[in-house]
């Protein structure tokens, strides 16, 4: 039996021309219009083809972690650990993936550190060169066996996220990215963290609303943007985790 939108998952081996993802995209946006974020990852591992979660294991991340925890623990779960992370996201990521007793974590790190910065200063004198070597690249590798990828971008993040769909082409390459939680509010996270009685990341009690590495996260103050503190007074707020043909761009960050 042929099912409503069965056109939206993909063919194994096939490679989807970006009229094809666009069309793919919209059969999913218009099933899910309505739909819960819960139902919405129900349906992108369901109809999307072969779908991973990548998280940061930050301040949020928890939320969709559970998610895929209580839908389908095997999900794959891709970690990028950047070897400049804070002790704690590295403690939080165990505990957590413990917890909630995640059958499929992928910690993606990249291999040619040593040769491209053999001091760990990459970050001082190039923010972008250092996220492209540490996250996009593995990332990018990492996801190249994938039809698409759930995100935890949300509306409210920015302006440039206001008209963010559940589900979008990437630009470039042959996936779809997921973005279940794109109609949340910072109230909505708190609400579900605490039904659930999820584990916080403990820096976000320390004044870090939004955590990346160690070096370029700095405490949030009182009335400050929650992303303050991403790389503070450098021209560059987002880590370009998003691909247009195979290459980083500043669209968003999905951590
Ligand atoms: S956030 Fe900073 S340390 Fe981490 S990869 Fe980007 S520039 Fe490097």
């Amino acid at each position: 039996m042929r099912l409503e939108g069965q056109d939206a998952v993909p063919r194994p081996g096939t490679h989807p021309s970006q009229a094809e993802l666009r069309r793919r995209v919209d059969i999913l946006n218009d099933r899910y219009r309505h739909h819960s974020a819960t139902a919405v990852m129900q349906g992108a591992l369901r109809d999307a083809g072969n779908i991973a979660l990548v998280s940061s294991f930050g301040a949020e991340s928890v939320v969709l972690l559970h998610m895929v925890a209580v839908i389908e623990r095997r999900t794959p779960v891709l970690f990028i650990d950047t070897r400049m992370l804070f002790t704690e996201t590295l403690v939080y990521q165990v505990e957590v993936a413990e917890r909630l007793n995640l059958q499929n974590l992928r910690i993606i790190r990249a291999d040619d550190i040593a040769r491209h910065d053999p001091d760990g200063t990459l970050h001082q004198r190039d923010t972008d060169a250092c996220c492209a070597l540490r996250k996009v690249e593995p990332l990018n590798r990492a996801l190249a066996d994938f039809d698409g990828w759930i995100t935890g971008r949300k509306r409210f993040q920015s302006g440039t996220r206001a008209a963010l769909d559940f589900f979008e082409p990437e630009a470039g390459t042959n996936r779809i990215k997921v973005n279940p939680l794109a109609h949340w509010s910072p109230d909505d996270l708190r609400t579900y963290m605490d039904e659930n009685r999820l584990p916080r990341h403990p820096l976000v009690a320390r004044g870090y609303p939004s955590i990346g590495c160690a070096p370029c996260t700095s405490p949030v103050g009182q009335g400050e943007d929650p992303r303050a503190g991403r790389w503070r007074d450098r021209n560059k707020d987002e880590c370009g985790i998003h691909f247009e043909n195979g290459k980083m761009v500043r669209t968003g960050a999905a951590t």
